[in-house]
């Protein structure tokens, strides 16, 4: 038999069972406007824009929540570009993100030689991103706001709860059901969750999109990011440093407190390596080949490693399901956009949604959907293949790809014109821009 409980507005996130569950019989289907699958940064951001906006959502992870506040749990930071700066601010995320946050104001990009003991560093910039270039748009804003990984959770979970929203935490969905009039979530205990609209943000291996028959192309790239967190000796004055090399990279982005947080990329060998190595090894390594330009570097806690692969769905939409996040489109983060591109099909979909909500439509029907799959796709193929093709200028060192790549990339930073398209878009500032990356409430 299945009791239908109606769900409420305003029900407390309690990071395990919710009330609405409480006492109830073995198989009960509780009724949510959305039902999210994957309370990462960009579920737990649609969840916060609909909430707000006053639906009554449910999310559900796999982990608990306060898992991931840990230092332990996800070394990563994230540069969160102005635009989605601006998303957190509407959301009112943006006062307890900001004592955490480092704002960027600079990005070099600089090539430098192939790895080697004793070798030069990188030193020629040929790519200098500079935020006083855009300010006009950003009313003087950085590129970015570097922002902990842990911190952006924290501040997510304690907005998620003020809003109502209903967290099943730790909980697994492992199916997905739809018909002409709802989608359903089955979650690993038989509960069960309906909504007009279900989305998936359950991740690059999202296990709804298989559910719902959508496929994807992409490849591995046979390389692993190693992510550490450091002291620097020397100010980093809120520069962003990229440095590529065949087959290799780093990023050194800068936080709070004169730290920065490393992105190593590393055919898959080396990189395991690395992030196996005793913490004076890898310092030493680390300080050996990027020492002069870095500046002393000392790391302050574990390194995680990541494969790198790219992942694009196939549709961002099925029937009454819609993908967000890496479940729709996993890239390289050798630009910092993959979790850039998830906040931007949050503020497009919240619209949405929101919009045919008030509106009296239907929110999960093929007509609302294919509104939101329009407003993003061109936008996720575009940053997939604009990242691909650096990941690959910069994957062989051969005289000929060299001299190409120098040429292209010397053009593009006396084009200021170009450059600040580039800037613009990557801060999720051109073209049709949802309200939330302008700032504004739905
Ligand atoms: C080394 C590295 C550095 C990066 N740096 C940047 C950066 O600077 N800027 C940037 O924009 N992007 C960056 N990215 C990309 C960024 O990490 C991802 O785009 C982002 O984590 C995707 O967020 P998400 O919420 O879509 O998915 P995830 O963070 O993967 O979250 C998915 C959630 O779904 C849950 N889940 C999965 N399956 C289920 C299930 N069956 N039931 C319930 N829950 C489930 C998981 O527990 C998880 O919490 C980086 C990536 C890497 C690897």
């Amino acid at each position: 038999m299945h009791i239908v409980i109606a769900a409420q507005r305003r029900r407390p996130l309690d990071g395990a069972r919710p009330e609405v569950d409480k006492g109830v019989m073995s198989d009960p289907i509780l009724r949510f406007d959305v039902v999210i699958a994957g309370a990462g940064p960009a579920g737990a951001t649609l969840a916060l824009a609909l909430a707000k906006a006053g639906l009554v959502v449910a999310i559900v992870d796999a982990e608990a929540l306060e898992t991931r506040l840990a230092p332990e749990f996800d070394g990563r930071a994230w540069a969160v570009a102005w635009g989605n700066v601006l998303q957190f601010k509407a959301l009112g995320v943006a006062d307890a993100l900001e004592p955490h946050a480092q704002p960027v104001t600079h990005i070099l990009v600089s090539e430098g030689p192939m790895p080697a003991a004793g070798a030069a560093p990188p030193r020629s910039v040929f790519l200098d991103f500079n935020s006083a270039e855009v300010s006009d748009e950003t009313g003087g804003g950085p590129l970015a706001w570097m922002v902990e990984n842990r911190h952006l959770r924290s501040a997510l979970n304690t907005a998620l709860e003020a809003a109502g929203v209903h967290a099943f935490a730790p909980a697994r969905v492992v199916g997905l059901e739809t018909d002409a009039r709802a989608a359903r979530f089955r979650l690993h205990d038989g509960r069960v969750l309906e909504a007009p609209l279900a989305v998936a943000a359950d991740g690059r291996n999202s296990r709804l999109r298989e559910a719902a028959g959508i496929g994807f192309h992409g490849w591995d790239y046979g390389q692993t990011g190693v992510v550490a967190t450091v002291e620097l000796d020397t100010p980093h004055q809120g520069v962003a440093h990229e440095y590529f090399m065949a087959g290799s990279a780093l990023a050194s982005l800068p936080l709070t407190d004169q730290r920065a947080s490393l992105v190593w990329v590393e055919p898959t060998a080396r990189g395991r390596a690395l992030a196996d190595a005793s913490p004076e090894a890898f310092e030493a390594h680390l300080n050996r080949r990027f020492g002069p330009a870095l500046g002393r570097a000392k790391l302050t806690g574990p390194r995680f490693s990541y494969p790198l692969g790219l992942r694009s769905a196939d549709a961002m939409v099925g029937a009454r399901l819609a993908l967000v996040g890496d479940a729709a489109h996993s890239i390289h983060p050798i630009a910092g956009q993959g979790l850039n591109l998830g906040f931007k099909d949050v503020a497009a979909l919240a619209e949405v949604v929101v919009d045919a909500q008030r509106l009296g439509e239907d929110i999960g029907s093929g007509l609302v959907l294919e509104r939101y799959a329009r407003w993003r796709r061109f936008d996720c193929a575009a940053f997939a293949v604009a990242t691909d093709g650096f990941v690959r200028a910069y994957g062989s060192d051969t005289p000929l790809l060299k001299a190409v790549r120098g040429a292209v990339v010397g053009a593009m930073n006396r084009s200021q014109g170009l450059k600040r398209a580039m800037m613009l878009n990557a801060g999720g500032l051109l073209g049709d821009v949802p309200k939330l990356l302008r700032g504004q409430t739905l």
